[in-house]
């Protein structure tokens, strides 16, 4: 059987199926004999301080890796010990005879139901961490074993219905093969995310979890979108003798990663980092990157209750900053909206969320919060060479509305005797009107960057997080690479600095027709580096401008796809 869906990490792999599905048994309606009440409520106690303690220890292990990520088991605590749900479990068992694992079930129910049914969906998405906590109570209850991503004992290949980002947190790469999903688009967090691992992945997997079984042996090929079950001994050694090539392959590849980003004929190319946090692992590749190209503020306010305050975000920036000393350091202010929701923050109900008060246009809705950010950043930017950009930039009076926030934040700090420092101030363009008027953006800002996972979605009209619009985010279309190309142009006319920070900036296959295009700073998360450097240096300029030439004569997505695959 071969199942289909989209790659978001290429790469291949075959081993055995692990199916991750925070799955626990649904338990049966089932009563407890009259007297045994109590047994079952002492279980539940017990359990309960059972899942205390694991929350507790996954928070403590985690605050080392991400701290972010550690609130995120805070709030499941907080739902452990909930007075209200716990009142409810305690009368289902005494007054109801439930049994415990009926009890758990049924309440959690109600309140995950009732939480579903919300319009709001910064409360609808918290029945996610409700079911979340009563799988785990189950496990603990049928004294399952705990399934962690973090402890595999074996190489396997994951497959689950929707692979989060909070599950990527704890992955152990050594013994993750690939990953499957029914969810996820190519450019939705946690593609993004488990592309940042290295491992193959294929999301949008129609069905997949009724279509496999635990331990059964499985092909996948990212390269090809597929995913072969139970394969035939000839085609089992196939890909066997193809995942080793593409083991020797990675190694090569890895050979790159500190070299610099240097065409064969010389030409020196940018390499950034696309970073979320000021992590310590994150900022490990500063050694072997010349920026941080963006940096995604927004996650600074995700996964928590109350907002940053302005000398928390302080530091974060400045140890950012610091990091990387003279290099520039591309700070986006905060892109919230979209498919970024926030639990601190009531962002009301939108019918298109990505067309609606998204990023800069969230920031001048809410002046306060904007401010809090320009601020720190402003304070920050005495510790490097900071360079702010603005996402969601529609109009050039957005960037003058915006440029009079920053002055305003400016003479307050001034006031205040704070020292500062002149900061470049840029745009992304990822919105088609400005790509479209590049020539008048460059005469307002110092730089801008592209950004093309939004580019495509606003170009294509094809929601990046909708698997079922797929086919229509073309990342090759030929109206992609007129308007990077119109955009090149522009700021390389007018001398000042242009970027990519899209995921096709770190596409080996976009990387020579964008080089061809003019483009010379290309930003990406650390796993894609290697091999971006690798492409780069396997090219001399006069290629890539052939390669590019050649793709602005194409005439479909398709057309240019084939040809970009074997273009080098
Ligand atoms: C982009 O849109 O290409 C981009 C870099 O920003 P984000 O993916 O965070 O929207
Ligand atoms: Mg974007």
């Amino acid at each position: 059987m071969v199942l289909k869906g989209k790659s978001v990490a290429p790469g291949v792999a075959v081993g055995s199926i692990s199916i991750y599905n925070d799955i626990f048994r649904i338990p049966s309606e089932a009563f407890v004999p009259e007297g045994g009440e109590q047994a079952h409520l002492d279980k539940y106690n017990l359990i309960k301080k059972e899942a205390l303690e694991e929350l507790e220890s996954i928070k403590l292990s985690m605050q080392k890796l991400d701290p972010k990520k550690a609130d995120i088991f805070n709030a499941h605590k907080e739902i452990a010990e909930d007075i209200i749900l716990n009142e409810e479990i305690h009368a289902k068992i005494l007054k109801n005879r439930f049994t415990g694992d009926w009890a758990i079930y049924k309440v959690y129910d109600t309140f995950i139901g009732m939480l579903q049914q919300t319009p709001d969906p910064l409360i609808s998405e918290r029945s996610v961490d409700f079911i979340d906590v009563r799988a785990l109570f189950l496990r603990l209850w049928y004294g399952q074993k705990k399934y962690s991503l973090s402890s595999l004992n074996e190489p396997v290949i994951i497959a689950a219905s929707d692979f989060k980002p909070s599950d990527a947190a704890s992955l152990d790469n050594n013994n993750v093969l690939a990953i499957l999903a029914e969810q996820g688009g190519l450019t939705s967090h946690s593609a993004i995310i488990a592309k940042s691992f290295g491992i193959p992945a294929v999301f949008g997997i129609d069905e997949l979890l009724k279509s496999v079984k635990q331990k059964q042996i499985a092909v996948v090929d990212a390269d090809k979108e597929i995913v072969i079950l139970d394969p035939s001994l000839s085609v089992k050694k196939k890909y066997e003798k193809k995942y080793a090539a593409y083991r020797r392959d990675r190694e090569d590849t890895e050979k790159y990663r500190t070299s610099e980003g240097r065409t064969l004929c010389g030409v020196k190319i940018d390499i950034g980092l696309n970073i979320a946090s000021a992590d310590d692992k994150e900022l490990s590749a500063s050694v072997y990157t010349d920026s941080v190209g963006v940096f995604r503020t927004e996650f600074i306010y995700m996964g928590r209750r109350t907002l940053p305050t302005e000398d928390e975000q302080f530091l974060v920036y400045r140890k950012v900053l610091e990091c990387f000393g003279e290099r520039p350091v591309i700070l986006r202010t905060m892109d919230i909206g979209g498919d970024k929701k926030l639990s601190c923050v009531d962002l009301p109900d939108e019918e298109n969320p990505f067309l609606g008060n998204r990023a800069l246009r969230f920031c001048f809705k809410h002046p306060d919060i904007f401010k809090t950010q320009i601020r720190a950043c402003l304070r920050a930017s005495v510790f490097g060479n900071l360079w702010l950009m603005l996402p969601m930039v529609t109009s050039l009076e957005d960037i003058r509305k915006a440029k009079e926030h920053i002055a305003s934040a400016r003479k307050e700090l001034e006031k205040e005797g704070k020292s500062l420092k002149d900061i470049k101030l840029g745009v992304m363009i990822e919105i088609p009107s400005i790509a479209l008027i590049a020539d008048l953006v460059c005469k307002e800002v110092d730089f801008a960057s592209i950004g093309s996972n939004d580019l495509i979605q606003y170009v294509c009209a094809a929601d990046r997080m909708n698997v079922e619009v797929e086919p229509y985010y073309q990342s090759y279309h030929p109206a992609m690479f007129r308007l990077i190309k119109k955009t090149i142009d522009a700021f390389n006319d007018a001398g000042k600095p242009i970027s990519f920070c899209g995921e096709l900036g770190s596409d080996p296959k976009a990387v020579p027709a964008l080089i061809g295009l003019g483009m010379r700073k290309l930003s990406m998360n650390a796993t894609s580096v290697p091999a971006v450097k690798r492409t780069i240096a396997s090219l001399t300029v006069k290629k890539a401008e052939e390669i590019a030439a050649k793709v602005l004569k194409l005439s479909t997505a398709s057309e240019i796809e084939k040809y970009l695959s074997g273009a080098l």
